[in-house]
């Protein structure tokens, strides 16, 4: 499934492309407050996306347009996922192991560590065994300190979801 998310839910859509899934938001594209409303619903028709929205009635409007939307309600991040998997109709798989990059959507792939030293600070280049890149911004990522609050909350999120 794919998502596009409103200007409200950036830190949802990150999370959801950390755990596996492809999600634009309106707030990495250039537009303009006055036209998001227009642009969210356009895309999502034309790229057969879930619209993922916290105002009710842009929620309606894409419902009457034909528009597969989801109305987010909860305020944290782990509600926020539960909610949408009981509306979705399906569960929402949390696949941390096909992670996308969270700032910008883009596909990851190992790296080896001849082609990222001097990128990266040389106590992580010890540490860690595995690094990624961002096929399209090139950020690099490895198993930090966030990588266990994506699992723990990954493993909450599962246990809230059953
Ligand atoms: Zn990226």
């Amino acid at each position: 499934m794919k998502f596009i998310a409103d200007g409200m839910l950036g830190k949802l859509a990150r999370w959801l492309r950390l755990a596996g899934h492809d999600v634009i938001y309106i707030g990495d594209l250039n537009v303009p407050a006055s036209e998001q409303d227009d642009t969210l619903l356009s895309l999502s028709k034309s790229g057969k996306k879930v619209l993922l929205t916290r105002d009710m009635a842009l929620h309606r409007r894409a419902r009457r347009a034909g528009i597969r939307s989801t109305l987010i309600e909860g305020s944290a991040v782990v509600e926020q996922l539960v909610e949408l998997s009981k509306r979705c109709g399906s569960k929402i798989r949390i696949q941390p192991e096909s992670s996308r990059c969270p700032m910008c959507n883009g596909l990851l792939e190992l790296a080896g560590k001849e082609e990222i030293e001097g990128k990266i600070p040389a106590t992580v280049l010890r540490a860690q065994s595995e690094f990624w890149r961002c096929v399209k911004c090139g950020k690099l990522y490895w198993h930090g300190k966030h990588w266990k609050t994506i699992l723990e909350m990954a493993s909450r999120y599962n246990r809230m979801v059953k």
